[in-house]
């Protein structure tokens, strides 16, 4: 949706100028395989605070235990986007045949480069 915002050294631009990070959202006890939000920011604290909710709502657990990390490389990412101003989204899309999300999409869309057949 989003996918006409410049990308610029892992950061999006949008029109009213302020630079958005991606960023994954996870409990740090339970870890970011088990779940994680993606999100789009412009500093680590405010991702943590979009993140908080939903990362307590999966877990409970307290503010303390919602990590962010920030993701440099994934502009493919963008297309995720649902507005051009911070937010969370919960459920990312994920690869059909690993069901995580976060690394590029193979170009015929059956996986991602994570769990492509390289041979
Ligand atoms: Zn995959």
């Amino acid at each position: 949706m989003e996918q006409g915002l410049p990308y610029q050294n892992g950061r999006i631009g949008t029109e009213g100028g302020v630079m958005l990070n991606i960023y994954m959202g996870y409990s740090k006890d339970s870890g970011s395989a088990e779940a994680a939000c993606l999100i789009f920011a412009p500093t680590a604290k405010v991702a943590k605070k979009l993140a908080r909710p939903i990362v307590e709502s999966w877990f409970g657990g307290d503010f303390f235990d919602v990590r962010v990390n920030r993701l440099r490389h994934a502009e493919h990412l963008r297309g995720q986007m649902k507005q051009a101003e911070p937010h969370a989204i919960e459920s990312p899309d994920t690869c059909p045949r690993c069901e995580i999300w976060g690394h590029e999409p193979m170009e015929d869309g059956q996986c991602c480069e994570n769990c492509y057949d390289w041979d």
